[in-house]
């Protein structure tokens, strides 16, 4: 999703936007699909560059990371984000004026590229779905993952391991 921004009014830019489906990664490898992502916002210009408050929602299918079971969890996060231009320089010169002029617009704020007169919003918003992504993948925080054993999800299935088939070396009196 490409946006002109060459001619941003005073008051912003609203958006709202249906982004569809993605499929992203989590750290720890497994495969998240995203559906139904929406991000309302504003787009505002600011002195030497675009400020970016919006919302995002959307479905994430997971993957627990203890019983491989997926599992579909709401996801919704607030965010604020600065589109800059490339140079270093200029954003330098845009964070002093802010600066300057007493503002705090780049506290612990993720900057962006600003291309020109365009901004890439698709890339960002997926990157701030996978920050709001849980640390750890748990379909519940009980879960007991999958038997060693029999591989059964213990927390659904019956654990198929006999008991005369327990190695007598682990046996202890
Ligand atoms: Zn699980
Ligand atoms: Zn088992």
């Amino acid at each position: 999703m490409l946006l002109d921004i060459s001619d941003l009014e005073a008051s912003g830019l609203r958006i709202d936007e249906n982004l569809g489906n993605l499929d992203l990664e989590h750290a720890d490898g497994s495969q998240v699909h995203c559906r139904a992502i929406r991000t309302s916002g504003r787009l505002l210009q600011i002195q030497g560059g675009v400020e970016f408050q919006a919302r995002f929602g959307c479905l994430a299918d997971f993957e627990c990371c203890r019983c491989l079971d997926r599992f579909e969890r709401h996801l919704e996060q607030d965010f604020r984000l600065l589109f800059l231009p490339n140079s270093s320089d200029a954003r330098a010169a845009v964070r002093d004026a802010d600066e300057d002029a007493g503002g705090d617009r780049f506290a612990g704020v993720d900057h962006y590229p600003l291309e020109g007169h365009t901004v890439e919003l698709e890339a960002v918003i997926e990157e701030q779905i996978n920050l709001a992504f849980p640390l750890k993948v748990l379909c519940s925080e009980s879960c007991r993952g999958l038997c060693p054993g029999c591989g059964s999800a213990l927390d659904r299935e019956e654990c198929r391991c006999s008991k005369n088939d327990v190695d007598p070396t682990t046996i202890r009196e």
